[in-house]
């Protein structure tokens, strides 16, 4: 559709323009023909006003003066002129007085004819401008109009241009070359003396004077007013154009007036530019339906698509619905099964207590009366009764750390984690590991849950170092936002290999190099535990220069003051 409109607007376009175009070539052919026109005419009012003028001048008119005096005619090629004669007026009583004279002053053998009674009207002299042979003694008083022109020319002492009427030379001529004709008469001297006459067909005059102007492009209908309007000649090349007007323009003509009908032909414009708004549209029309074909198979596999998107969606949530589901009953089954270790452990506490117990008494007080091979055994069962313990204690620690009500209050972490630094070193005497503990800030959280970070963090840090050689722990802080700290723990022990590191906070995960050292794999899940119930998290990464990078953020006590 839109393509459609945009044809038929383009379309539309084109053809304002074409016709747009057209209408002001027109105009500018139909001014230059009716200036063509009024300049011919005026070219005729101009020379027969000098041989007027020289005729009037001279004191003896004469065949040989006449001659001389219209020569230049021959040569101004004025458009269908015919003729140019010099007519003398003769009452009848007249004629034969007159007609002796212009025997002697023109051609000997001059026959005038007087038609009818009344005055008459006797081309003396003449000079033919058509090529067709020279008709004198006709009598203009036969021919209304020219009779008519001469009279006008006479009263007014003006030129005046006759009505339409077909030449009496024209006789000669086959039917199909008789035109319509005019004279344009200029009164000479005297009234009465005589007139310079000039005859024109009206064919050839307009043939001849807009012929070049018009060429193909215009058709022209030359017609004379009066009481009535009278076509005297036609201009037509080729088919009248009708989308554009055409122009009806009044020419004067000496006392007299004439009419030029002008009208545009299908010559006129390019038939490119005639055909143009129509190529547009049957092309704009065209390529609409051959792309209606790809939009409309596009818009069925568009909807497929989107019907497609919408199921693919469902099975999505339904698929996350029931993922949901699976963790949440997971979730609860961990939980379960935490519980559960937490109370089988709590219980075993107190039975182990006893066994151990007993153990020691009897290494302490019965060993003098067993063999080697039996303090072998009691050492071992004592050793069984210390990983058991610590076991227990580990996952008591885990299920609490999960479970526990939070108690948090704001704690010293400089002091809490000086204190646990102090217990490593005063625990292992003999080599004390460093532990420099940097300024640290005060926290908000549970002091049991910080006390078993701090212990995990600090005692794997102490205990994965390469026998023999001393530890060396660093642990500082640096605000993280304004609600909380990250604290960080480095040792330069033995490190936990890139691709081991996400792994080593899951229960009972114990990686690569840690079978020379004793342990559980719970320290670090409880560390998690613990750091998330606080809002925080735990990674680690390697430490510049060998070892570890624990850091783990936690909520500072006081959010301003953290600024
Ligand atoms: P464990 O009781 O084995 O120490 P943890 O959960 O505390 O259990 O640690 C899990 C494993 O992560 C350890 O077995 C050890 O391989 C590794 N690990 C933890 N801390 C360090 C450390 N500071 N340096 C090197 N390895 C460590």
């Amino acid at each position: 559709m839109v393509f459609l409109t945009t044809a038929a607007a383009s379309s539309f376009g084109i053809y304002r323009i074409v016709h747009g175009s057209a209408e002001t070539l027109f105009e500018h052919k139909a001014e230059v023909i009716e200036r063509s026109v009024t300049a011919e005419i005026e070219r005729y009012r101009v020379a027969l006003a000098d041989v007027a003028a020289a005729v009037a001048v001279l004191e003896r008119l004469d065949a040989a003066g006449f001659a001389d005096l219209t020569e230049p005619l021959t040569r101004d090629r004025l458009p269908g002129a015919a003729t140019v004669s010099f007519v003398v007026a003769a009452e009848t009583a007249d004629v034969p007085a007159v007609q002796a004279r212009w025997r002697e002053l023109g051609d000997p053998a001059l026959g005038v004819l007087p038609i009818g009674a009344g005055e008459h009207y006797f081309s003396v002299l003449t000079r033919p401008l058509d090529g067709l042979p020279p008709r004198l003694g006709i009598d203009a008083a036969a021919v209304p109009a020219a009779r008519d022109v001469l009279v006008r020319a006479r009263n007014t002492g003006e030129m005046a241009m006759s009505r339409a009427y077909r030449l009496l030379r024209d006789a000669a001529l086959p039917a199909a070359e008789q035109q319509l004709s005019f004279l344009l008469a200029a009164p000479v001297g005297e009234p009465g003396t005589g007139w310079v006459v000039m005859a024109l067909r009206g064919t050839d005059f307009l043939r001849e004077a807009i012929g070049l102007a018009a060429g193909d492009d215009a058709d022209v209908k030359l017609s004379e007013l009066g009481t009535s309007v009278v076509t005297v000649a036609d201009w037509r090349p080729d088919q009248v154009d009708p989308s554009v007007d055409g122009r009806e323009v009044t020419i004067a003509v000496p006392q007299r007036s004439w009419r030029l009908d002008i009208r545009p032909t299908v010559s006129l414009l390019p038939p490119t530019g005639v055909g143009l708004h129509a190529t547009a549209a049957i092309l704009g029309a065209v390529m609409a339906s051959l792309l209606a074909v790809p939009v409309t198979v596009s818009w069925f596999s568009r909807n497929r698509a989107a019907r497609e998107v919408v199921r693919a969606t469902a099975a999505l949530e339904a698929d996350i619905r029931r993922r949901e589901e699976i963790e949440q009953q997971l979730r609860m089954r961990e939980l379960e099964l935490v519980g559960f270790a937490g109370v089988v452990a709590h219980d075993l506490r107190a039975p182990l207590a006893t066994v151990a117990g007993y153990v020691d008494v009897l290494r302490d007080e019965a060993a003098g009366l067993l063999t080697e091979d039996h303090r072998g055994f009691l050492d071992r069962l004592h050793a069984g009764t210390r990983r058991m313990h610590t076991l227990l204690e580990d996952l008591l620690a885990y299920a609490t750390a999960d479970s526990a009500t939070l108690h948090a209050i704001e704690v010293d972490l400089h002091s809490l984690v000086s204190e646990i630094a102090e217990e490593w070193r005063a625990s292992r005497s003999g080599h004390p590991p460093r532990i420099d503990v940097a300024a640290l800030p005060t926290v908000h959280g549970d002091p049991t849950l910080l006390r078993q970070i701090f212990e995990n963090l600090i005692g794997n840090a102490v205990k994965y170092t390469e026998p023999g050689t001393p530890a060396a722990v660093e642990i500082s802080a640096v605000h993280e936002g304004r609600s909380m700290c990250r604290v960080e723990v480095a040792d330069h022990g033995i490190g936990i290999a890139p691709e081991q590191r996400a792994h080593v906070f899951d229960p009972f995960t114990r990686v690569g190099g840690s079978e020379r050292y004793p342990g559980t794999g719970l320290g670090l899940a409880i560390v998690r535990r613990a750091v998330e119930r606080h809002g925080g998290f735990i990674d680690v990464d390697g430490n510049h220069g060998g070892g570890s990078r624990f850091r783990i953020t936690l909520p500072t006590a006081c959010p301003e003051a953290a600024e």
